[in-house]
């Protein structure tokens, strides 16, 4: 089969013809209807984030029809449309056992130590099946698996609540999903802070209040915004410590903010003028739990959830359209997702 691989930290992807998997007694073997291309794809490309070997086959977001099972697993998934989550915890440690596997102490993952779907084919546990309804199009199931899922974590996090108002910094696939969230979690707010105009459009679509980071300084206006308060919840979504920072600042006295991007530099806050005297909460948000794939899935198939403006470009399995995807994800430019489609 095609296989769309990682060959070598920083270097482009390859094109390769590999075997197809066969599935272990408790696997699943998908064929790949659509997976989508997101920037921690492209952070394993850089090597920023590691990667177990390679070569091995990029991709988190995956979508697909089950074409075999292994001898324990149930013969009524075989021909069913499904995604997967890509999380595959171990299943013995103690947050494995309390359904927190993004948390898992020895886990793996599709395309960080699984090879992923970029490629015809799959392998992934049948307990990591997610049924997708005909409603809903596997190139937006794919994204279900990883943004969507992802920004329905954090909004669980942060606790939000029916009235409050809401300041999402970067409406890239995952802040575009989670403003629809937050207004059907009834935010009576939702403000989106981005740098790029057509994303901002996209956002105000949803129902999003603009604030262009460019022109204005986010917090100021926020604040301007909210009878200088700020909002009670903060995520902060672009993986750099200036919007993570911003995210902490916009938030009033009492509210919660939500750490998802993955920056790895240093975050400069002053505790006590920040944190302390505003009783502000700090909260780490990492993946989703299995259980909360069903749910996006729902939203999609019933329309709380447009998943038609995410999903702005797809492409085939052909790797230099991949890699330049891979290369306007890393400007922070480009669509707000591609999705590969292997036909
Ligand atoms: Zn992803
Ligand atoms: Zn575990």
């Amino acid at each position: 089969m095609k296989a769309v691989r990682l060959v070598g930290s920083g270097k482009s992807l390859e094109l390769q013809e590999i075997p197809i998997p066969a599935p272990g007694p408790t696997e699943a073997l998908v064929r790949v209807k659509a997976a989508g291309i997101c920037h921690s794809d492209v952070h394993m490309q850089s090597g920023h984030h590691p990667v177990s070997r390679t070569p091995i086959t990029l991709g988190h977001e995956v979508a697909g029809i089950v074409e075999a099972v292994g001898e324990l697993v149930d013969k009524a998934w075989i021909g069913q449309r499904v995604g997967i989550h890509y999380v595959v915890g171990c299943g013995q440690c103690s947050y494995c056992r309390q359904g927190r596997d993004p948390l898992c102490t020895n886990p793996n993952f599709l395309s960080a130590t699984l090879d992923g779907g970029f490629a015809e084919f799959i392998v992934a546990p049948a307990l990591n099946l997610v049924p997708l309804p005909a409603e809903v199009a596997f190139e937006h199931g794919a994204v279900l698996m990883c943004s969507a899922a992802t920004s329905y974590h954090a909004l669980t996090r942060s606790r939000l609540q029916a009235g409050e108002s809401v300041a999402l910094f970067g409406v890239g696939g995952v802040g575009m999903t989670m403003v629809q969230l937050a207004r059907a979690f009834g935010a009576a707010k939702v403000f989106a802070v981005d740098i790029q105009t057509d994303k901002l459009q996209i956002a105000q679509r949803y129902g999003a209040i603009p604030v262009n980071a460019t022109q204005v300084d986010p917090v100021v206006e926020i604040q301007r915004q909210t009878d200088g308060l700020g909002v009670e919840v903060a995520v902060g979504i672009v993986g750099l410590a200036k919007t993570m920072e911003q995210a902490v600042r916009a938030v009033r006295a009492g509210g919660r903010a939500v750490l998802v991007g993955m920056a790895d530099q240093a975050m400069q806050l002053n505790p006590m003028e920040d944190v302390v005297v505003k009783e502000v909460e700090i909260l780490g948000s990492i993946d989703h739990l299995y259980n909360e794939l069903p749910i996006v899935v729902e939203f999609a198939r019933n329309g709380i959830l447009d998943m038609a403006g995410v999903v702005e470009r797809t492409i085939p399995l052909d790797p230099q359209a991949i890699n330049d995807a891979f290369t306007a994800l890393d400007r922070f430019g480009g669509a707000v997702r591609t999705v590969i489609l292997p036909g």
